[in-house]
């Protein structure tokens, strides 16, 4: 695993520096995504993220995502030249931190909330945890070797397995 780890190197990296807002992107809603693989909280616990913690962080992350559906393909144009043998697809959504909570309830203008931005490349329509090929996150742990950031796990959660339940969000009434 060590050797693994060093030898490692995150293969979107350079979507980092990807606008969301080009050309090379198409916005849709995240329900649109419909070849996402389908996973089982426990299979994405015990082989992606590694623990309840992150999935537990997650919930809080969903009323975030519900509110506001949109996400982004990366056009394929954009990275085709890149070696695509398994016709892997891209997805990025933008993630507001979690962070002073209280700004984020008086400012709703996007331009005024810290976002992060969240990358997962996948194989659609296959339903193996390892159809996830590879994420990456713009925020301090998004470039994690093992397991994952919140955003990253708050992504994969939602997609794989939770929107198909009906989601109480804690604190709603608030
Ligand atoms: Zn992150």
């Amino acid at each position: 695993m060590k050797k693994k780890a060093k030898e490692y190197e995150n293969e979107i990296e350079y979507l980092l520096k990807t606008r969301l807002d080009t050309k090379a992107t198409k916005e849709l809603k995240f329900s649109e995504i419909e070849d996402f693989p389908r996973l089982s909280k426990t299979i994405i616990i015990e082989n992606i993220i590694f623990g309840t913690y992150q999935y537990n962080q997650c919930q809080k992350y969903y009323e975030d995502l519900l509110n506001n559906e949109t996400c982004y393909l990366i056009s394929e144009k954009s990275y085709e030249s890149r070696n695509n043998a398994e016709n892997t697809k891209i997805i990025a959504f933008e993630i507001a931190s979690r962070h002073k909570r209280s700004e984020v309830k008086k400012f709703t203008k996007k331009k005024k909330l810290k976002f992060y931005k969240v990358f997962i490349k996948y194989v659609p329509l296959l339903n193996e945890w390892r159809s996830i090929k590879s994420y990456i996150c713009n925020c301090m742990s998004g470039r994690k070797v093992v397991g994952c950031c919140v955003h990253v796990a708050t992504v994969l959660c939602f997609l794989a397995f939770d929107r198909f339940r009906n989601i109480r969000i804690k604190g709603k009434h608030l």
